[in-house]
């Protein structure tokens, strides 16, 4: 297949080029604003990289539109600091830009796997009806769960409205001219290659895996748990996710066409205040060398404070993943101590080679 992926340089991108590429037989046009993820993979026959922005060079990107068999949307901001700091920037580039990829698809007749968000379900119907989700943890379903968000003056919204709009649009467009896409929701995918340490970065607000390996590798802060780390989240190893996000795009059948797909690993479930004491104690058992900071401090941050004005959390998020499985023969593997093991591992083992050369950081606080 001729299979073109738009923001195949992010993290779930470069993981699918990587195992698309191993499979073979395909043809890749990969499309990025950024290479460096997929430096490693560049010269591998198969690929050719394209270094285009959706929200710019749509002529270009309507040529590769027009020559794919399959065109695979991972474009997104998908960080919810960004919601927060930047909500018109989020709704331009998660709406509006991939409204562009969805309009040359329809132009060209082309089958378009459109990446959303676990996010569009929101709350959970207990947290909305004022019960504890703990008690009541409401799978979501893609097909019949209602999707409820948070008030306007919570802006964290708007990630989550924009990803839902462009998925009714593409419902719309099937629903009046048969238009051939299937949607892919994200649960909490985590693996090498994600995000990136504030501390190397020069600052910055990823998401919580490395914030906590930020802790635990550099000591620049204790590990916070935002509002109490009172929340769930279900971790889905990188490799999983790509398993079924392959199946979907090589769409047996055609049995993908109009479908919704949960991608998730509801057994991996904790606290974020668990995922916390896990990864340090973890840290302590596997990872940690002489030299390295000592073992961090755990501690509270209000929402506000963490992220700014306008931030409301999920309160959980279970996936339905019985379509998957029984559309797709689809099975995840990894448990939850796996997930956490294999993606710390990827960030020690990134952090030792860069201390090796000389190229990390200097540690807050060396352990004595
Ligand atoms: N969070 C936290 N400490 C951090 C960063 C995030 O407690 O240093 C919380 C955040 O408020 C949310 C959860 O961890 O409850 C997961 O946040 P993340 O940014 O990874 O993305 P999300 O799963 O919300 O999309």
């Amino acid at each position: 297949m001729n299979i073109l992926l738009l923001g195949a340089g992010g993290f779930i991108g470069v993981n699918l080029t990587e195992r698309l590429l191993k499979d073979g037989g395909h043809q890749l046009t990969a499309v990025d604003i950024s290479k460096d993820k997929l430096e490693h993979l560049l010269n591998a026959p198969g690929l050719n990289y394209a270094h285009l922005d959706i929200s710019s060079d749509e002529a270009k990107i309507e040529e590769l539109v027009k020559v794919a068999d399959v065109v695979v949307d991972l474009v997104a901001f998908a960080n919810p600091a960004l919601y927060v700091e930047d909500p018109v920037g989020v709704y331009d580039l998660n709406f509006t830009q991939n409204l562009k990829v969805v309009d040359q698809c329809r132009k060209h007749d082309k089958r378009l796997v459109q990446f959303s968000t676990c996010e569009v379900y929101g709350l959970t119907a207990a947290k909305a009806f004022g019960l504890d989700s703990k008690e009541n943890p409401c799978p979501f379903n893609e097909d019949e769960t209602p999707l409820i968000m948070g008030p306007i003056k919570n802006h964290r919204w708007i990630y989550a409205c924009a990803k839902q709009l462009l998925e009714r649009v593409l419902h719309a467009y099937r629903y009046r001219d048969g238009f051939r896409y299937s949607i892919i929701r994200p649960f909490n995918f985590v693996g090498p290659r994600i995000d990136y340490l504030p501390s190397e970065a020069g600052g910055g607000n990823p998401r919580v895996f490395s914030h906590f390996m930020d802790s635990l590798l550099y000591g620049t802060k204790p590990m916070q748990l935002v509002d109490g780390g009172q929340v769930f989240r279900a971790y889905t190893y990188i490799d999983d996710a790509v398993d079924c996000i392959v199946r979907v795009i090589e769409n047996k059948n055609d049995n993908c066409d109009g479908e919704i797909f949960n991608i998730g690993q509801p057994e991996n479930e904790l606290t974020i205040a668990e995922l916390a004491e896990r990864m340090r104690d973890m840290f302590d058992e596997h990872f940690r060398q002489e030299g390295d900071p000592p073992r961090p401090e755990i501690v509270s941050i209000s929402g506000e404070e963490f992220y700014g004005a306008g931030y409301e959390d999920c309160d959980r998020r279970i996936a339905d993943v019985t379509k998957a499985k029984t559309l797709l023969g689809w099975q995840p593997q990894y448990g939850i101590d796996q997930v956490i093991f294999k993606t710390m591992e990827y960030f020690v083992e990134e952090y030792r080679k860069k201390q090796a050369s000389g190229m990390a950081a200097i540690p807050a606080v060396a352990s004595v």
